[in-house]
């Protein structure tokens, strides 16, 4: 039983929501519970502190607020425009950046903004003027042809989605990709790496509005400065997406040409990823790009969140703590030694290795696919995602990689040596899975044989591990 703050507040509010919907209070019981007992290596997961999660459980979520601080369209909103106007000044000062927009809802709300915001500054479209002042579920059939017929063929050149780029870089199926007439850059087919040479190459026959910079499965540093001198070269707004590594950005480990905030016209982020933050996503850029990016909404984004807002201030304010700088360089220092233990174990990696916060294995070395790669870890007590790999053969379902990522761990306490253990246990199970059949004999991309009685003692010694390192160690729900 324990007395603190902390066990207080959970234990009391698992109290009035039970007695509500006591089905709501198990599952929130049940996910710590299993959050607890998972050796969690989702690069894009984090844990956020006690004082982030509380921040956003309260009655700020009530209020309607859309428009700017001080400058809203419905009253009452004084409260709401502190904590905007806190989570914006934290931004600001992490990441230097002259002007941030904390309204986004997640990185892909950040990213449309972003989108517009370019758009907007760029071309002259009074069907997008028009488009600016109202809801864009206002919009009709016939603004958006209009919209279509001035943006024209504006153009995007962002990173593959096989390469380590996100949907919303271009990818077709995505709004980016319709949106954008898109070509992509891809990585050097020996190396793994990004080929500036290439890039600059595609830049001067493609000539794009648009250079996105930014990743979500890319394991090394990407260099910013020889992206904006690239995107200078033909007159293209340079924007970086970090959703992914913006934690490492704010600990100062990505510094001079990979902190991309110098050298970008406009960067987005999540706040949830590395950062450590709530669920969410910002925009951060100069002057010339503030009055169009505060139209994120009514453009793309309704009301914003503002127990959100209030959670972002909150983790921002953490991440301005010497103690964060201390956390980014133990991530990378735990992906190195990940990275480095599975090496030495036999895996083979993309690029060879990581100097960010994840690892790229590829998975055909022990004869399977994502797919099957992540079941069978899973089983194991191991939780990662399949991911494509540069060139996949087996495509973005299926695919040929397996991702995994430090930050989550990291927060845990890890160091290297558990993660120097944790190589051991994934290689272990990769190493003794085989792909399995259908029932008409042919190679199935998903079914698996793990032999028996891995998942078991591999699931135990990965419980083992995580028990020196509790979860959320002055929660205590009783
Ligand atoms: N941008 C990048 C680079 C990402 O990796 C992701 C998420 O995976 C996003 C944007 C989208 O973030 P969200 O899921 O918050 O919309």
């Amino acid at each position: 039983m324990s007395g603190n703050a902390e066990s207080t507040a959970y234990r009391s509010a698992l109290e009035v929501i039970g007695a509500v919907e006591p089905r709501v209070a198990t599952a929130i019981r049940a996910e710590l519970a299993d959050q607890r007992e998972s050796l969690k290596l989702i690069a894009s997961e984090n844990y956020a502190s006690p004082a982030t999660l509380l921040a956003m459980g309260n009655w700020f979520s009530d209020k309607y607020a859309e428009g700017t601080v001080g400058r809203r369209f419905y009253a009452g909103c004084q409260n709401v425009d502190t904590v905007e106007a806190l989570a914006a000044e934290h931004a600001r000062e992490l990441f230097g950046a002259p002007y941030a927009y904390v309204q986004p809802h997640s990185g892909i709300d950040a990213n449309l903004v972003a989108f517009w915001a370019v758009l907007a500054d760029r071309v002259e479209a009074p069907a997008l003027k028009r488009a600016q002042a109202r809801h864009v579920n206002d919009l009709t059939e016939a603004d958006w042809f209009a919209l279509r017929r001035e943006l024209g063929d504006q153009r995007m050149l962002g990173m593959s989605l096989d390469a380590g780029g996100h949907l919303t870089h271009g990818f077709r199926p995505n709004i980016s990709g319709k949106m954008f007439d898109q070509r992509s850059y891809g990585t050097d087919p020996e190396t793994g790496l990004i080929d500036y040479d290439r890039v600059a190459e595609a830049a001067r026959e493609f000539k794009p509005l648009i250079l996105v910079g930014g990743y979500s499965a890319y394991p090394r540093k990407v260099n910013f400065r020889i992206l904006r001198e690239i995107a200078d070269s033909v007159g293209a707004t340079f924007m970086v997406d970090m959703a992914h590594f913006a934690g490492l950005v704010a600990g100062k480990v990505f510094t001079g040409d990979f902190d991309p905030v110098p050298h970008a016209h406009i960067v987005t982020s999540t706040t949830h990823k590395s950062l450590r933050g709530p669920r969410g996503g910002l925009v951060l850029c100069g002057p010339e790009l503030a009055a169009q990016v505060d139209r994120g909404c009514p453009m793309v984004l309704g009301g914003p969140l503002p127990q959100v807002m209030a959670a972002k201030a909150v983790a921002l304010a953490e991440a301005r703590r010497p103690d964060f700088v201390d956390y980014a360089g133990r991530i990378v220092a735990n992906a190195q030694a990940l990275a480095d233990g599975l090496q030495r174990r036999g895996a083979k990696l993309v690029t060879g290795g990581t100097d960010n916060h994840l690892a790229l294995i590829d998975v055909t070395g022990y004869g399977l696919t994502g797919r099957q790669a992540e079941q069978a870890l899973l089983d194991s007590g191991i939780v990662t995602n399949r991911n494509a790999i540069p060139q996949d053969p087996n495509g973005a379902w299926y695919t040929s990689g397996i991702r995994v990522g430090t930050p989550a761990l990291t927060t845990r306490g890890f160091g290297t040596a558990e993660l120097d253990a944790t190589a051991e246990l994934i290689h272990t199970v990769l190493s003794r899975t085989a792909p399995g059949t259908n029932a008409d004999g042919t190679p199935s991309k998903a079914k698996y044989v793990l032999d028996p009685g891995v998942a078991d003692r591999v699931g135990k010694q990965a419980s083992d591990l995580l028990t020196g390192f509790p979860l959320y160690p002055a929660i205590d729900l009783g």
